[in-house]
């Protein structure tokens, strides 16, 4: 068992650090083999508190896994994906995080990777109505917005591209240190000989998104043979608004990422008491988020609060 977890960087756990560091601590150390039985129960509390997630966050998550359904099945067997068996599987998503929430606290409690908690309920007792008719109204839009969007009109057209790859965990080394990048889709075009790397968002726009599709072409250029940046086309797929937005990257795109990842890592060190072994300081070394309308939506929050609580 090791006792700290591999360093690694990914766009995630940089966002996380600038958030709250004492959050960064819990999320990437603290919660370090809280999986296990027999380590101490502050890191069982942790990672349980980890797995938690939120109905937005679930909802783009189980959108995601619907995408990814359709698109394989699509390039197994050339059936064009169902609108209606895609909402339904999306349904049971959400309903099962419901029931999982309200009816199996404890297997969750017990097991939480193989069960579902929503912070909502875990923190608030329960969704509130609001926010349950949002997200119906969401997944009307987001499905008809994927079967209008240019990759799926891409996707159809078999001849002219090939799909190299589904959502999935890949990383790349930078400066020796491992990059995680969750790429949802990469395919080559014949007609233009451009590879394109899609990220499907459920969200709203951020600044963050390019940089997110520059550290995947950066991936792909050192993955892939490619001759230069012009070959490659990365796009984003937002879902909500019906937009598609792309981008050809610059070197300076990517020079920039590599900037943020220096600068990142080194605040990251910043916080190690040996950096060799990624050990971090003490937890009261981690300064605690001042903002507590941050803090409301966090999931560590009865660490932190005696009430439990914000
Ligand atoms: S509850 Fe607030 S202070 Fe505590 S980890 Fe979360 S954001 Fe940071």
């Amino acid at each position: 068992m090791a006792k700290y977890p591999e360093l690694s960087w990914s766009i995630a756990r940089h966002k996380t650090l600038m958030t709250c560091a004492r959050k960064y601590a819990y999320h990437y150390y603290t919660s370090h083999n809280g999986w296990l039985h027999d380590i101490d129960s502050l890191s069982q509390q942790t990672y349980r508190l980890k797995k938690i997630t939120n109905l937005e966050m679930h909802f783009g998550s189980i959108v995601h896994d619907a995408i990814e359904r359709a698109v394989t099945h699509y390039r197994k067997t050339g059936k064009v994906p169902e609108e209606e068996k895609m909402k339904d599987f999306i349904r049971r998503g959400l309903n099962l995080a419901y029931r999982d929430s309200h009816e199996r606290e404890y297997m969750w409690w017990r097991r939480p990777k193989d069960y579902t908690m929503l912070h909502e309920v875990y923190y608030g007792n329960n969704v509130p109505d609001e926010k349950i008719t949002k997200i119906r109204s969401r997944l009307e839009i987001v499905l008809k917005n994927f079967f209008a969007s240019p990759t799926f009109r891409d996707m159809l057209k078999s001849q002219e591209t090939d799909f190299i790859e589904s959502e999935k965990f890949r990383y790349l080394r930078i400066d020796g240190v491992k990059v995680f990048v969750v790429m949802d889709l990469l395919y080559y075009h014949f007609e233009t000989g451009k590879w394109v790397i899609v990220d499907w968002k459920t969200g709203k726009q951020t600044d963050e998104d390019r940089n997110q599709l520059a550290l995947y072409a950066l991936y792909v250029k050192h993955t892939l043979p490619l001759e230069s940046l012009n070959d490659i086309v990365v796009r984003n797929e937002y879902l909500l608004d019906g937009e598609t937005t792309e981008y050809q990257l610059r070197e300076e795109d990517l020079h920039q990422v590599q900037e943020i990842f220096d600068r990142s890592l080194q605040e990251m060190q910043r916080y190690m008491e040996d950096t060799e072994q990624n050990a971090p300081l003490p937890l009261t070394a981690f300064p605690m988020q001042q903002d507590e309308r941050i803090c409301a939506s966090c999931n560590y929050q009865e660490l932190c609060f005696s009430s439990g609580h914000v």
